[in-house]
């Protein structure tokens, strides 16, 4: 049985930090075990065009390992080809890059390691929320220049506290984005999500549910996006939803880059109606040198917090999927049951609910 990975290559720091599991040169750490037992593993960072590896062996591969962090993009038309595929792993959380309703149509399961980095991200997320709205990045690269004009950062840096924050989705990483501001003393923490959170723990962390997504960004201070990428939330933040946030708000998006549309999100940057933008998802991964978010800012000249797609790839969450891809495989190997919540489709049909609304 071949087994086929899309990794990121890891250069110098994978061969001299072996924790970096997701990596090319350290393959999830399965290698061994899958050849003991005959199979043939395949790892490459080549994921784009006919002659890349990824497109080379979808054709005879019986299980597709990809990560979010480098995705390769298995399309409705690569499904065509893949005639041996039976399981896809997401060695992480998100299965976006992979075409879920043609997973669907060929009867492919889709699995995620669900939960194995979700506090990794909700971290970054108050990281990125604090750091947006106490004007952190242009202080501490004045301190780099060599200046100090504590005015010129002063002048729009706030406090988390009294502010509204509201988070759409609110799912493993929503809610645990909920959790960890409790203590911040926010003036309240809403979300937008149509799964309603049970009500102990929506009483856990005294969020209300706002059910229209304009009323809802009516009244944030702060937006986190959280939910997945899917037919119902590519694009979601435009140009006709950022009118209705508050002139002034904060915006981050740790989900994926194409449910906030990139031009409108610059455009209001630029123009003062959004602060300040924070993520590490973009809609082409890698981003190209001159994608305008890398250098988007607010009127200002700061309100840009945006890093390469790493929040969800600690060391500790590489640990974490990196087992649970394992586990998976393993699973699928001796027919036994998988963890109900790592499947996203199953066979034939949607397993998960967080995919769209069916
Ligand atoms: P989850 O399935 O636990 O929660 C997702 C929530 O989003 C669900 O409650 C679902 O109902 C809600 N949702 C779906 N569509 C929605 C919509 N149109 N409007 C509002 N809410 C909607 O997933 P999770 O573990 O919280 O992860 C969420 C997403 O975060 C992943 O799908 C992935 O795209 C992203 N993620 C990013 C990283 C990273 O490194 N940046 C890491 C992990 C996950």
């Amino acid at each position: 049985m071949k087994v086929l990975a899309i990794l990121y290559k890891g250069g110098d720091a994978a061969k001299s930090e072996p924790r970096l599991l997701g990596t090319v040169e350290n393959q999830l750490g399965i290698r061994e075990w899958l050849e003991s037992q005959g199979h043939e593993y395949i790892v490459s960072d080549s994921k784009e065009g006919p002659d890349s590896d990824f497109q080379k062996h979808i054709v005879d591969a019986e299980i597709l390992i990809t990560t979010p962090f480098h995705p390769g993009y298995l399309t409705g038309d690569l499904f065509e080809k893949a005639t041996k595929l039976k399981l896809c792993v997401t060695a992480g959380v998100g299965s976006d890059h992979i075409d879920l309703n043609a997973a669907v149509k060929k009867g492919v399961q889709v699995l995620e390691v669900s939960g194995s980095n979700v506090v990794s991200v909700a971290e970054h997320v108050v990281m990125s929320i604090l750091l947006l709205v106490r004007n952190f990045v242009p202080a501490h690269e004045m301190i780099e220049r060599g200046d100090w004009q504590v005015s010129d950062i002063a002048r729009n840096a706030f406090d988390l506290e009294n502010k509204v924050v509201g988070t759409i989705g609110a799912g493993r990483i929503g809610y645990r984005v909920l959790q960890r501001l409790v203590p911040f003393d926010c003036k309240e923490l809403i979300y937008y999500d149509y799964a309603p959170l049970p009500e102990a723990a929506a009483k856990a962390v005294n969020a209300r549910r706002v059910e229209d997504l304009k009323d809802f960004v009516s009244q944030c201070d702060i937006v986190t996006v959280n939910c997945p990428l899917h037919e119902g939330t590519r694009g979601l933040v435009n140009a006709e939803l950022l009118k209705h946030f508050k002139k002034g708000a904060w915006l981050v998006n740790t989900a994926r880059g194409a449910i906030c549309d990139k031009d409108a999100v610059a455009a209001a940057l630029a123009s003062g109606h959004l602060n300040g933008y924070s993520g590490d998802v973009w809609n082409v991964q890698p981003a190209p040198k001159d994608h305008v978010w890398r250098t988007a800012k607010n009127t200002l000249g700061g309100g840009n917090g945006m890093v390469p797609h790493y929040s969800g790839t600690t060391l500790d969450a590489q640990a974490r999927y990196a087992n649970g891809t394992k586990k998976i495989i393993e699973n699928y190997l001796e027919d036994k049951a998988q963890e109900p919540g790592n499947i996203i489709v199953g066979l034939g049909k949607y397993e998960s609910k967080a995919y769209g609304q069916r």
